[in-house]
């Protein structure tokens, strides 16, 4: 079954529990305005033509007024061009979810490029984001109040800085306002706002804490170590980090993976990734293990920041954690979930555990809006967004264990797919009054 389809049928399972209006079920089950695009690009082996797909999903917000759509770009390979459609239409309806819980003005959507990017070098890339950039505009829907990106998968700050300045240099002919509002997750001196880089990972411990507390002496297993896993385990290594700390016992990447039970040492642990982009040779740091090998770690909290359906029906059965924080979007697939559950490990699902990018992405939108004022003290400026960010992340809690509480002996991520649906049938009917 696609992926999609497995969502429709989630959906169906989650409406057949509350009363909502079978239209909005009927609505978000089409899976959104599929814009399918594609355009040349310059590589170094001449010009070449590239997919991209955006989904928008359907907008409960008050028409006219700024409630544009908020969700990544990723840059991923996938087998086929339906394929990555089909992933898009998820991670788009995943995102109407997010924003309507974290209860940001946002409504849903998404962004594929079908390639990988580390097999392009930076020139070929800054030409696909101007290309990608072109479309958009041409499809009208790059723009501060009709559907603004951020990072994801595959894609970092520097490729959103891109998308500003080319969005930038087009508009001196379009005159649109807000240029800087397109696109968020930029570099902080190109009209982004501190805190965003680990907004995803600072928000996903809050999370954790919220509801294990408390938090301190954990170990963590993180899957993953880019824009994600690799703030997480910095955080992590902060004692002055809120009331939090744990040690990091295992990390992985696409290719490599290090194991050390006695803790790995962050600064260290980085340095070397950076330099020599993977794990393998850095044994002074803890013993080397496959991608896959981190599956059977024990650790207190399992964390995924890699990619979707890596925990599977297989590796479920014998995952050794009692939490598992799920900060990779569909990472952990229906059968896992299942497992787990039955296994009485909680998982902490993704539509809750990694919304701190998107909340942090709100408030930069904000103010490259001129609607938060501007603020000349950097530290000042981090404060408020980690205020912020607390507040938003335990307030979503707060709503999903209310409704755990109603619907007795529902799992997180039901309880979070119940609260998310009927809050968009409630401004759905609002809308529609
Ligand atoms: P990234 O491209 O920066 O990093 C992905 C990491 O996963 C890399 O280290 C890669 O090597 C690793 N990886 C890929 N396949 C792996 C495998 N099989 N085993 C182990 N490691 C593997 O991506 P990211 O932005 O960190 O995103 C990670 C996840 O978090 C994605 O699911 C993304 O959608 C989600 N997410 C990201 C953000 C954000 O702000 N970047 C926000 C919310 C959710």
């Amino acid at each position: 079954m696609s992926a999609f389809k497995e969502c429709v049928k989630n959906i169906h399972r989650v409406a057949s529990m509350v009363d909502v209006d079978k239209k909005l079920v009927d609505d978000l089950c089409k899976g959104g305005d599929v814009i399918e695009m594609d355009f040349p690009a310059m590589t170094i082996r001449g010009k070449k033509d590239f997919d991209a797909v955006t989904v928008l999903q359907i907008n409960p917000h008050e028409d006219g007024q700024p409630h544009p759509r908020k969700g990544g770009i990723r840059c991923k390979k996938y087998k086929s061009k339906a394929k990555m459609i089909d992933m898009t239409k998820v991670l788009a309806l995943d995102m109407a979810k997010k924003n309507i819980l974290a209860d940001l003005p946002f409504a849903g959507g998404k962004t594929c490029i079908n390639i990988n990017s580390s097999e392009f070098t930076t020139d070929e890339l800054w030409s696909i984001f101007g290309g990608l950039t072109v479309e958009m505009l041409e499809h009208n829907i790059l723009d501060a109040n009709i559907y603004v990106p951020a990072t994801d998968y595959g894609t970092n700050s520097e490729m959103m800085k891109w998308i500003y300045r080319y969005y930038w240099k087009l508009n001196k002919i379009m005159f649109r306002p807000n240029a800087a509002a397109v696109v968020t997750g930029k570099p902080v001196d190109f009209d982004g706002i501190p805190g965003r880089e680990d907004a995803t990972s600072r928000g996903g411990l809050i999370v954790l804490r919220e509801l294990l507390k408390p938090t301190s002496d954990l170990s963590f297993a993180i899957q993953g170590f880019g824009n994600v896993g690799r703030p997480l385990a910095e955080l992590l290594n902060d004692e002055s980090f809120e009331d939090m700390s744990g040690k990091v016992v295992a990390v992985s990447d696409i290719n490599s993976g290090l194991y050390n039970p006695n803790g790995i040492p962050y600064r260290e642990l980085s340095a070397y990734h950076k330099e020599n982009k993977t794990f393998k040779g850095c044994s002074a740091l803890g013993d080397e293990i496959a991608p896959d090998e981190i599956t059977g770690v024990k650790s207190d909290v399992f964390v995924t920041a890699a990619q979707e359906d890596l925990i599977n029906g297989k590796n479920a059965k014998t995952l050794k954690c009692e939490w598992l924080l799920e900060l990779g979007n569909s990472a952990v697939t229906r059968e896992a979930d299942e497992i787990l559950n039955d296994r009485n490990i909680l998982v902490i699902p993704d539509i809750i555990a990694n919304a701190g990018g998107v909340v942090v992405s709100y408030l930069e939108w904000r103010k490259n809006r001129g609607d938060i004022l501007h603020e000349v003290d950097l530290k000042a400026m981090v404060e408020f967004v980690h205020d912020e960010l607390r507040k938003v992340m335990k307030k979503s809690v707060e709503k999903v264990l209310k409704t755990q509480e109603k619907y007795k002996n529902s799992s997180l991520r039901l309880a979070a797919d119940i609260r998310a649906l009927t809050e968009l049938d409630r401004m759905m009917k609002r809308k529609n009054a």
